[in-house]
């Protein structure tokens, strides 16, 4: 029930305690795009004051009392860009493709439309869908949020946890269904979920729910939803593979796109050169520098993230590691640690790279190469957020 948070956390916090069955995500290795080197460089711009001026005030929208009131003690003042230019297509019904930066509040973009509907029209229900099961949390987290004190009932459709939980969701007919496509198709199959009647879809970070080769799950899901419905695809890229989605789904969508070039400007770009003797201890030499407080770093498989985070723990940094290889308790373990600075140095599996919004992340570490430029884009995006300056540093081999 959004009535009240607590009775989520508590939800939440029976789950942890359950037992679960690992659950390896589905990787894979192939062959890594070239990238030149110097695309890993770039000095930050120095932060000016804001350059967008917002339309509307969050108070022009006409939103109903109760998301007004959440926003405010949320302290959202002023709409970002893509929200500004958004949420008033959102609420008058149409369709829409939002392309923005990272972090620069996509979610609350789709969320906000989203809920005044829920609220305002009570046969309405909506289905998002994210790529991973922490983006699918943080979503519904926000969706409470905004929504809190709606009374209105959510389902967290995710992998990796057990179906009690889920099953026991579902069966109060909840309105707003938050999921990824693997556990969500998983409950269309069994019949505990029925979306024929859902009118509202949402595809957030679709681009890389293609990559995850969730096409299938996604293309299935959407043809159940009902015919007559809105939908919001947001992300912060947008392919061909994507606009085949949009068009085969959408009508006559609005393109919203307010991307201010391919990385955030306030992330500080540059490259550690490393030769085979001495990688580890160029990277320990960063992270004992005063101005690395907390830092995210990447590695490429679940077994070289282990080793990784496992060497540093050694060194004496307080690191752990996120990875597919770990059950979802562990993984929101180490998440919820590294939010709340109880560790200063994640080691990750590019799991970690989209949309993960942790504040004040001061580093991002391209410990090994990404598997293209635009992964390149994602993981650097986890820092430099909320007009700070970020660093991010890739290693490359002389
Ligand atoms: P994105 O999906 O574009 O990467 P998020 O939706 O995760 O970005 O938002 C990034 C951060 O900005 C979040 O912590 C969110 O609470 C905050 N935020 C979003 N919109 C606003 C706003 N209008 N005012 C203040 N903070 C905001
Ligand atoms: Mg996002």
């Amino acid at each position: 029930m959004y009535q009240n948070t607590d009775y989520r956390n508590r939800r939440y916090n029976q789950a942890r305690t359950q037992k679960y069955s690992s659950s390896r995500s589905r990787s894979r290795q192939p062959k890594k795009a070239f990238i030149h080197p110097s695309k890993f460089v770039q000095s930050a711009k120095p932060i000016t004051k804001e350059t967008y001026i917002s339309k509307h005030n969050f108070i022009d929208f006409g939103l109903v009392d109760l998301i007004q009131q959440n926003l405010q003690s949320m302290k959202f003042q002023i709409p970002s860009p893509i929200q500004d230019q958004a949420i008033p297509y959102g609420l008058s019904g149409r369709d829409i493709v939002g392309i923005a930066n990272t972090g620069t509040g996509k979610t609350a973009a789709f969320a906000i439309p989203v809920l005044n509907k829920l609220i305002s029209v009570h046969t309405s229900k909506a289905i998002i869908l994210a790529p991973t099961r922490e983006l699918a949390e943080q979503i519904e987290q926000q969706c409470l949020t905004i929504g809190k004190t709606s009374g209105l009932d959510g389902a967290l459709l995710i992998g990796g946890v057990s179906m009690r939980n889920q099953l026991s969701d579902l069966g109060y007919n909840p309105r707003i269904v938050i999921g990824t496509p693997g556990r969500v198709k998983d409950h269309l199959e069994r019949g505990s979920l029925k979306i024929s009647d859902f009118n509202i879809v949402v595809l957030d970070e679709v681009d890389r729910m293609l990559d995850m080769g969730f096409v299938q799950d996604i293309t299935h899901i959407l043809s159940l939803v009902n015919s007559d419905k809105q939908s919001f695809f947001f992300s912060a890229t947008l392919d061909n593979r994507v606009k085949k989605i949009i068009e085969s789904f959408s009508d006559k969508p609005i393109y919203i796109s307010v991307k201010m070039g391919e990385t955030s400007e306030n992330v500080e770009q540059n490259v550690v050169e490393y030769s085979s003797v001495n990688k580890i201890d160029k990277l320990h030499d960063i992270l004992i520098d005063s101005n690395t407080t907390k830092t995210l770093i990447f590695d490429d498989t679940q077994k070289s993230v282990e080793k990784l985070s496992r060497e540093l723990v050694a060194r004496g940094f307080s690191a752990d590691s996120m990875h597919g290889g770990k059950s979802q308790a562990q993984r929101q373990r180490v998440l919820k640690k590294f939010k709340t600075n109880e560790i200063a140095v994640l080691v990750a599996t590019d799991v970690a790279a989209r949309g993960l919004d942790v504040s004040d992340i001061t580093h991002v570490i391209n410990y090994s190469l990404p598997q293209s430029y635009e992964d390149y884009v994602h993981r650097i995006g986890r820092t430099g957020r909320a007009n700070k300056v970020g660093h991010a540093l890739t290693f490359i081999e002389q």
